[in-house]
């Protein structure tokens, strides 16, 4: 028979049960047992959805109170140092300050790194390694759910991160990054006891994840890959083992994914599509199950049932139906939990559309057809087949005007009209700033006054006028209060806008959205990515009146605050029916027009986010030239048609520039702000090297944790940028926008950074 599994599941609740459960927690106003209690509800409602649906094999362990592999560092026990970790098991109380900081009871430790999860806009806690970092089980969180389990009579698959990916996903202290795996030896002793124990549990099959399988790795590898997997086979010869890869195809490594001594190997078929028969080949070679990723993990249309039936049919021939496994692409963990609950979508759209949920009934049809043949699935497969033909021919998506414009684009429109040294002495002349000017990102805390505004505008108790200036109010505070304290260029903070992508989302043609679409970002923040389904275009300007009221409020300089097209695109479900760089192309010209009435309004600095930009490179080296090309246009075309004298910021976060530097020096932006706080200043060395000519803002203050820097750690930190950059060249501003912190913490920060500022002009005069 052949078998559906799922690789993981959206862990937040349908309700964003989590979310809410783990911040009363933080807060104090949720007893640790209650929060334990939930997971466990959560877990096996969940179970149990997977089970009803039909699936054959369920996972486990892909539940996290934060974030799995901060679970992995738990598991294996590779607390860093500042944690006073003494052994026995890792405490709920160290692993929220490993995953955010902590400031109590005499404790002041700085939270781990965090960084994007391949290309998704998932984050993960980066794994701390010292130099011969030991490793000893000091959890028992996957023991105790897969008995769980067990006991609610499902039984799953436990999944685990594979080590070398584990090594790979972490840093080591003395940063010499191969030598990571000169860990293994010390590592894998771990490995084999969990493996040792699930068997001994009575776990017939575990999911190692080994995403790294997908990318590029150096020749060694092959040999590395294959004596872990043998070493892993010996902890327990009987168990099952599916080895995963994602995101991309294997590629150069496709042949040492299929020699390793497992069961079966995992692919992702969305992503690469172009592997399959040789996979297929590769699977029946070497005696292994194939698991085919036909079901989109990161996107929410839905599956063409007929073509997945093609390639089920193949693989069923090749390789016997027992040895074919029909999944995900990768964990649903990056999908909304439920389509069911979207009872404000048009009709139409939402036909075209499965959620995690529902993509688990695609895999129990799939599984179906795969056993039974075609005809048992008949309804279902012409059902799917209409809405590919309603997808490709609807009038929703395709409009002529955008087509007409996007022809029209010439060169010109992606360049400035002088360089930046012109540029940046008429931007000096114009706005006056000090050396070493200070700003914010953007955001400031979006109160609990805020949320409530807006949600009762949403549910009509508070009208248009009321809502409007209930946000003005808010604008006007926060100008009040940058003034007070002194910051050098001001913004109106963000309070309108519930995100800084689906806020743009919402004025722009080709842009649906969901109700309770979210989708985990990092620890307990959500996101809900807007929805692009067609052509897009700007109807009206959608942030000008904000800028010109903010501007009106002070003679400080006010920034205007966009989107960039990357961003909005990178954090949206896109549509799969054209290239995504087209589809950027498009929404860069509706931002170049927001860009143009700004200054004309009179906004002389704008920033344009492209906080996302990094994540979206293809994992995939040989590929990102092609996609640098494109997206650096796409900033350029929406930047590009403004006077000289206007000065256009850009901001990135959780960015490693080394090795795309030259794509953000193409950008031109005239100041770039990016996150730099965690890392100690280690991102401005790619600046350095590069000579990087425009102006910088390295973040000074890590907005991600509840913890209030300092004036002297600031300074610290700029020292260490100045000792790398030229004075003349620096900004000072936070990591990020300051949305998902309290106006407690922002205060006292930000009055310590424009100190930090001020100490910086004294000491480089
Ligand atoms: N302007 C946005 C803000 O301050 C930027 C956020 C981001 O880069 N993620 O919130
Ligand atoms: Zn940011």
């Amino acid at each position: 028979m052949t078998h559906s599994i799922n690789l993981g599941f959206p862990r937040i609740g349908a309700h964003r049960e989590l979310k809410k459960a783990v911040e009363s927690y933080w807060k104090g106003a949720m007893s640790q047992e209650d929060l334990i209690a939930e997971g466990k509800k959560l877990r096996l409602t969940h179970w149990n959805l997977q089970k009803n649906s039909g699936l054959s094999s369920i996972p486990a362990n892909d539940f996290s109170f934060y974030d799995q592999v901060l679970d992995m560092i738990c598991l294996l026990g590779c607390v860093p140092e500042r944690y006073d970790f003494s052994g026995g098991n890792v405490d709920l109380d160290t692993y929220f300050a490993m995953a955010r900081g902590s400031q109590k009871d005499g404790q002041d430790v700085t939270a781990m790194e965090m960084t994007k999860w391949f290309d998704t806009n998932y984050h993960y806690i980066v794994p701390e390694f010292s130099k011969d970092q030991k490793f000893k089980l000091s959890s028992t969180k996957i023991f105790d759910e897969y008995a769980e389990s067990v006991e609610a009579g499902i039984q799953t698959h436990p999944v685990i991160i594979g080590p070398i990916s584990f090594l790979k996903l972490g840093k080591r202290e003395d940063n010499f990054t191969d030598c990571r795996l000169t860990l293994l030896d010390n590592l894998l002793p771990a490995y084999e006891e969990i493996i040792t124990k699930l068997a001994d549990q009575g776990a017939m099959a575990i999911q190692i994840d080994e995403p790294y399988l997908a990318m590029d790795l150096k020749e060694n590898y092959d040999e590395v890959y294959r004596e872990v997997y043998a070493c892993l086979r010996k902890a327990n010869p009987d168990i099952r083992i599916l080895v995963t890869t994602y995101f991309d195809g294997l590629r150069d490594n496709l042949e040492t994914a299929f020699a390793l001594d497992v069961n079966a190997i995992h692919v992702d078929l969305r992503r690469a599509p172009e592997q399959f028969e040789e996979c297929l080949e590769q699977a029946a070679k070497t005696g292994k199950a194939l698991s085919l990723g036909l079901i989109d993990g990161r996107n929410i249309w839905k599956n063409d049932l007929s073509h997945s039936m093609d390639i089920i049919e193949q693989a069923i021939e090749k390789l016997g139906a027992g040895n074919v496994m029909i999944a995900p692409s990768c964990s649903l963990l990056h999908t909304p939990f439920d389509l069911k609950n979207e009872t404000k979508l048009d009709p139409a759209l939402k036909n075209w559309m499965a959620f995690a949920t529902q993509k688990l009934d695609e895999l129990a049809i799939l599984q179906k057809g795969a056993t039974e043949g075609r005809d048992a699935i008949k309804p279902e497969l012409t059902a799917s087949d209409a809405v590919q033909k309603d997808r490709a021919t609807s009038e929703r998506i395709h409009n002529k005007s955008v087509q007409d414009r996007l022809n029209a684009v010439t060169p010109d429109m992606a360049k400035r009209k002088s360089n930046f040294a012109t540029r940046q002495k008429l931007q000096h002349e114009k706005l006056g700033l000090p050396k070493f000017p200070t700003t914010t990102i953007g955001s400031f805390p979006q109160t609990q006054e805020i949320r409530k505004a807006r949600a009762a505008f949403k549910k009509g108790t508070l009208n248009e006028a009321e809502y409007e200036t209930a946000m003005k109010d808010e604008v006007k505070r926060v100008v009040d209060y940058q003034e007070s304290v002194g910051l050098d260029v001001l913004v109106h903070g963000e309070p309108e806008r519930n995100d800084m992508v689906e806020y743009f989302g919402e004025q722009l043609d080709g842009f649906t959205f969901s109700k309770l679409g979210w989708v985990q970002s990092y620890g307990s923040r959500c996101v809900k990515p807007p929805i692009i389904y067609g052509d897009i275009s700007r109807p009206t300007p959608m942030t000008v009146k904000w800028a010109e009221y903010a501007q009106s409020l002070t003679d400080k300089k006010m920034k205007g605050m966009l989107t960039g097209p990357i961003t909005i695109l990178q954090w949206s479900f896109v549509r799969d029916d054209q290239p995504e760089s087209l589809t950027a192309k498009q929404i860069s010209l509706a931002i170049r027009d927001e860009v143009s009435d700004l200054e004309k309004a009179g906004i002389d600095i704008i920033q344009i986010d492209e906080a996302a930009i990094r994540e979206g490179l293809p994992l995939r080296k040989e590929d990102w030239k092609n996609y640098l090309d494109w997206s650096v246009e796409a900033f350029r075309i929406c930047s590009s048609g403004v006077e000289d004298s206007t000065q256009i910021h850009t901001h990135m976060c959780y960015s490693e520039f080394n090795d795309m530097i030259d794509a953000i020096a193409k950008m031109d932006a005239d100041v770039i702000s990016i996150e730099t706080s965690r890392s100690q200043m280690e991102l401005l060395d790619a600046f350095q090297s590069y000579k990087y000519p425009n102006e910088i803002g390295p973040g000074v203050y890590d907005i991600h944790s509840p913890r209030i820097p300092n004036t002297a750690e600031m300074v610290d930190l700029m020292e260490k940028a100045v000792a790398v950059i030229p004075a003349e060249q620096l900004w000072v501003n936070p990591d990020c926008g300051l949305k998902t912190r309290g106006w407690a913490e922002v205060e006292p920060a930000l009055k310590n950074m424009v100190d930090a500022a001020k100490e910086m002009r004294q000491k480089v005069a």
